[in-house]
């Protein structure tokens, strides 16, 4: 390959490898605001992140880079680049196109917004009153709308609200989700009837027995231990702190999570350390020889929710994780469930129940959830509703879907904080994840059969092997349609999903 190619490529990725590195010294200074940062410190702590955050805008807008890129793509030899030189190419592209296009005055008055309705979401919920809310809400929805726009010229997607999908899932539309979230809805809604209806129903006091915080914190290492997240070795490479709401943060060899406990709701803990673990093994497991590589990530959000609730459901939730999980957890917790035998246990863990709130539903409800945000986002970027009317429509969706009254609106739009911070075409990832999981299930099970009986025995080496093959080990070399097709040879399908609940939940309830 001709020397100036190689120069301007290898110029460009030294570009690249210097926002990796600070991003993720942002990522670890976010983690210590969360985690261990003495009150005292949050004015300081913010003028840090707005800094980090600044430096960042400036890398990755560096007039340089556009520069290389158009060496790099003009020279006559562009075609000798490897698949993986061109993927490299071709994210840098995209993320230096859309951070250009933006106007800086757009990207400050958007950060700024998003305190002011994150402030003022905090204390309307607070209060229940969602007209404290409404104003802000209403000017993040603006901005945000003025930058889908820029953005749907630069990504050339359809519609504004594609451009916002495209940040989390690239290249979905809204009109594949409605599509898939149509057939999963009504699927959905049939098999929530069956269970509510059912001879057979769960007991679930035995989850409010009280279960100490230091001995959740055996549990969780207990678990660690099981999906292979190293939190204890001289060789690890992780760790589980406590916070409000549980996350995931780090790169490859730097991954941490979060979780928290509370005493009389210990399967709280339980499942967020699996489904937190989940996303923590996709980080570490991704090519190690693209570490500080734009192929080195993880392919869109869709895909990590996919492997953290491949993880904490189709796993952790399983009757053949509890033969093997149960006589651990009495173990652990001396004689509180020494009476609790394992098919009751299993039950209660799985069992179905419309709520108001999303981060407590059940598999079989969960994407009910997803579904009602992800209609009203796609309308109100469609101009077809206001944020007045939300309220009102919140409600009456989560009446005809789940058959729940809403009485306020702490517990319903003003539930979850990501509007207020500006997260717009987030929510259909978490759905995507689920039905990813579900095509990804079906394809393991070809290819490693046993895996139930494997699980039965303790044994995730496996799987996780399979996992890091199959999915892992790509990062983002794919898109996320061209990767579920790669993976399982299908294109986007929820039936593999609904099979697998549908197996599930016929035999829990017995229908
Ligand atoms: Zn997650």
């Amino acid at each position: 390959m001709a020397e100036s190619l190689i120069s301007s490529y290898k110029k460009l990725m030294e570009k690249a490898k210097n926002l990796f590195i600070l991003q993720s010294a942002a990522a670890i200074v976010h983690w210590d605001m969360e985690t261990k940062m003495p009150p005292k410190a949050i004015k300081l702590r913010s003028l840090q992140l707005a800094m980090l955050s600044r430096i960042g805008h400036k890398m990755s807008t560096d007039p340089e880079i556009g520069g290389l890129l158009e060496d790099i793509m003009k020279h006559p030899e562009y075609e000798r680049l490897n698949a993986v030189q061109k993927r490299n190419m071709y994210l840098i592209k995209k993320h230096y196109d859309e951070q250009t296009k933006l106007p800086e005055e757009l990207v400050v008055e958007i950060a700024r917004q998003e305190a002011i309705a994150v402030d003022a979401w905090k204390k309307a919920k607070a209060a229940k009153n969602f007209s404290m809310f409404k104003p802000e809400l209403e000017k993040i929805v603006e901005l945000k709308k003025k930058a889908a726009e820029i953005l749907m010229e630069v990504k050339e997607t359809a519609t504004p609200y594609d451009a916002l999908i495209d940040i989390f899932e690239p290249k979905m539309t809204a009109e594949t989700i409605s599509k898939v979230f149509d057939e999963l809805k009504e699927d959905l809604v049939s098999l929530l009837r069956k269970c509510e209806t059912a001879p057979k129903q769960p007991n679930i006091s035995i989850l409010k027995r009280k279960v100490p915080v230091d001995i959740q914190r055996k549990i969780s290492k207990a678990l660690a231990e099981f999906v292979g997240y190293d939190i204890e070795s001289k060789e690890a490479g992780g760790r589980i702190d406590e916070t409000e709401h549980p996350f995931t943060t780090g790169y490859y060899d730097d991954v941490r999570i979060t979780t928290h406990y509370y005493e009389d709701t210990f399967a709280s803990s339980l499942f967020s350390v699996l489904h937190e673990g989940g996303h923590a093994i996709y980080e570490q497991n991704l090519n190690p020889e693209w570490i500080f590589q734009p192929v080195g990530t993880g392919c869109s959000s869709g895909f990590h929710e996919s492997q953290s609730r491949f993880v904490e459901n189709i796993i952790g939730r399983s009757r053949e994780f509890w033969i093997y999980f149960l006589p651990k957890l009495k173990e652990l917790t001396g004689n509180i469930f020494s009476d609790v035998d394992l098919d009751t246990f299993v039950h209660a863990i799985n069992q179905v129940k419309p709520s108001k709130i999303r981060v407590e539903a059940d598999e079989v409800t969960y994407c009910l959830h997803i579904i009602i945000r992800f209609n009203l986002e796609r309308d109100i970027f469609a101009d077809k509703i206001t944020v007045a009317e939300l309220p009102e429509i919140w409600n009456q969706s989560y009446k005809d879907y789940l058959g729940i009254e809403i009485e306020n609106d702490s517990e319903g739009v003003m539930q979850d904080t990501h509007w207020a911070s500006g997260l717009y075409g987030y929510f259909p990832s978490y759905a995507l994840g689920n039905i990813y999981s579900g095509q990804i299930l079906a394809k393991m099970e070809k290819d490693l059969p046993d895996w139930r009986n494997q699980i039965a025995k303790g044994n995730f080496q496996n799987i996780k092997q399979w996992l890091v093959k199959n999915v892992h080990s790509y990062g983002d070399l794919y898109d996320p349609a061209d990767l579920i097709k790669k993976i399982t040879g299908e294109e986007l399908s929820v039936k593999p999903y609904l099979n697998y609940l549908n197996e599930k939940y016929s035999k829990l309830y017995g229908f």
